[in-house]
């Protein structure tokens, strides 16, 4: 490099600096959060160069971000400098070129494109510190000139510097550096001349940059925390220390429900730092848009996200996870399937499963706990069904006995009847219709208590659902209950038994005469005791559960046959019986049997279309209401 070249900014960058240096940010502190988080991200990167090349530049510097800052002396005019140095990869004249005089070749971009090149199996590297901000162009919010002078780790290259004063125009020129990394000479403006001030640096720095992975020095002082919080021993750390770091690196708003800091050293060495989040959906600015925790090895960050460290179902987990064992240079596939990944997913699956029962157990956490994340558990178990012995005992149901809360299997287990040797669970389209529901006549009777699965999760997982603790789960919509004796019942069963009753024979032709095909058969109820009548599925037909989740995702879902259940002793039957001996009310009760029969659909969260009750709803109040 002989000669100084001009050369002119990107149209997008001069739009950029515009905006910046006009109105975008109030906060022009954050220049110093983005200049911070550059130098981080050449630190990082220069130490995973070094893992695999020992040829760099100094190798043995160490490793840090130093700040100082030049002020006039007192009572002289003059201007204030800052200068933010790092020892990191470093830039040659082409790359400052690059990536100062572009934003499309941002070189952070173009790293993670060679690591693509090699066909998507070498980690990742990408530090998220910044993610969203504006980058290096946010310093001119600051400053009226920058120059930045570096020199790559690579041997061969010269250093060089860069010089702009936020204009149309760049210049790049040699330079005189003979330690590695780069320098950044900022001069102020005249209304920014705090950013000087060695007290405020140290504010600023710990405010943004208190947990960047390297050291960052003011005026020879460190003065950001440095120390991965996570590699802290817990008793060191305080509450507020969790909650910002979380923060920080969600962006969240909310601080986390739970926080799993844990470490060990064998079988395998292990420091993790996981949090449960307060809520399923992500706000616009959340930084971390994607599943699984950080990967870290020896502070070095490999992967930013690591989904297969933990099964799908915990995926609302995030933080994390830094482990001395994993190994670097090899390719993701085998990242991924190493003997030591999948101890380290055991490890932390058993960690994190440990901290949701807690929260489970939680008289004041669980239910919105439940509320934000049950879902995970109720699809886990429908796709990850080998998985079955780490959820079930974690699953929770509202049910006919907990007052509204939520109970586990194992509390439904324990308070069982005697002779009851199955889990019994209703259906409905919500709480309110599973408790009114006719197929819990028999089971109130006997005073068994019946769990309640009422959303679109608890259909789709209810085919799962079939044994616990060697008992089975049993749909009380089904036709045979495998109820225990009941003697009042079977009384009443054999009396119904013997006695013909003509009347209700009659009944039931009128029923089979209306419903015609839509349903199986109308007969007599052997169970129910308070509701007039219920809807049963035959033999091997489809659960209500899985019916109820056809009407939601098909749209010409077909209304499922079932069997039509009357009970004989219930005063709107006879009420209807009456009603056929009866001249001139032939379409009272047509009338009356449609809309029982619509009725019982929906409670069974099998009506197509509840809409359309209504016409007849009214023709019926007006014959109801005739003088
Ligand atoms: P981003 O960090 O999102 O890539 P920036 O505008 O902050 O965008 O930085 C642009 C590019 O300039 C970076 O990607 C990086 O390649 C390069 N760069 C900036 N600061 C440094 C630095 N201190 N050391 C080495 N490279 C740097
Ligand atoms: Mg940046």
């Amino acid at each position: 490099m002989s000669e100084a070249q001009n050369q002119t900014f990107k149209a997008e960058i001069k739009q950029l600096l515009d905006i910046l240096i006009h109105s975008l940010y109030k906060e022009k502190e954050i220049f110093l959060r983005e200049l911070v988080s550059n130098a981080s991200d050449a630190l990082t990167r220069l130490q995973f160069e070094m893992l695999t090349n020992d040829k760099v530049v100094n190798p043995e510097a160490e490793l840090g971000i130093y700040l100082e800052a030049k002020k006039p002396e007192e009572g002289e005019e003059g201007d204030s400098w800052l200068i933010i140095k790092d020892t990191g990869i470093g830039m040659t004249a082409e790359e400052l070129a690059r990536n100062l005089g572009t934003i499309a070749q941002s070189g952070a971009r173009e790293f993670l494109g060679k690591l693509r090149e090699h066909g998507d199996n070498q980690p990742d590297i990408n530090d998220v510190i910044g993610q969203f901000g504006v980058g290096f162009y946010s310093v001119f919010m600051a400053a009226n000139e920058v120059k930045v002078i570096s020199r790559s780790y690579n041997p061969e290259a010269e250093a060089a510097m860069w010089i702009s004063d936020g204009g149309d125009t760049f210049r790049i020129e040699a330079a005189e550096k003979v330690d590695r990394g780069t320098e950044i000479h900022i001069k102020l403006r005249a209304d920014s001349a705090e950013f000087a001030d060695v007290w405020q640096l140290k504010q600023i720095v710990k405010k943004h940059s208190d947990f960047v992975a390297f050291p960052v020095y003011v005026d020879g002082e460190q003065a950001n925390q440095q120390e991965s919080l996570w590699r802290k021993r817990p008793a060191d750390v305080e509450d507020e220390a969790y909650t910002s770091f979380y923060q920080m690196m969600t962006m969240d708003f909310e601080p986390p429900v739970s926080t799993i800091h844990f470490s060990s050293d064998a079988p395998l060495n292990l420091r993790s730092l996981l949090f449960i989040p307060a809520k399923r959906e992500k706000m616009m600015f959340h930084k971390r848009q994607e599943p699984g925790p950080m990967l870290y090895c020896k502070n070095v960050l490999i992967q930013e996200y690591t989904p297969d460290l933990l099964p799908k179902w915990l995926h609302f987990v995030d933080g994390v996870v830094d482990s001395e064992d994993v190994p670097l240079n090899v390719s993701r596939e085998s990242v991924q399937n190493t003997r030591i990944m999948r101890q380290l997913g055991k490890t932390i699956k058993r960690r994190v499963i440990r901290e949701v029962k807690k929260l489970l157990e939680d008289e004041e956490k669980q239910e919105a706990f439940w509320g934000e994340f049950g879902r995970y558990f109720k699809e886990g178990l429908a796709m990850a069904f080998e998985d079955r012995d780490d959820i079930m005992p974690l699953l929770r149901f509202k049910s006919s006995k907990s007052d509204g809360k939520l109970i586990s299997l194992e509390t439904y287990i324990g308070r069982m009847q005697e002779g009851q040797d199955k889990i019994y669970y209703v259906t409905g389209d919500n709480l309110a219709s599973a408790e009114n529901s006719p197929h819990l006549d028999p089971l109130k009777e006997r005073d068994i208590e019946v769990l309640y699965l009422v959303d679109a999760y608890d259909m789709y997982m209810s085919p799962s659902l079939r044994d616990y603790e060697e008992k089975q789960f049993q749909n009380v919509a089904d036709a045979d209950l495998g109820l225990p004796e009941n003697e009042a019942e079977d009384a009443a069963e054999d009396a119904e038994d013997t006695a013909t009753d003509e009347s209700f024979d009659g009944l039931v032709a009128r029923f089979k005469d209306v419903l015609g095909e839509r349903v199986i058969d109308v007969v007599p109820s052997k169970v129910l005791s308070g509701s007039p009548y219920r809807l049963v599925a035959g033999e091997g037909e489809a659960q209500a559960g899985v019916s109820r989740l056809q009407r939601f995702v098909d749209q010409d879902f077909e209304i499922p046959k079932r069997t039509l259940e009357l009970n004989r002793k219930h005063a709107m039957v006879n009420n209807i019986i009456n009603l056929m001996g009866q001249e001139g009310q032939e379409e009272l009760v047509n009338l009356s049997i449609e809309q029982l029969f619509d009725s019982a659909l929906l409670q069974e969260g099998l009506h197509p279309n509840p809409a359309e009750i209504v016409p007849r709803m009214q023709r019926m109040i007006e014959l109801a209401t005739q003088a």
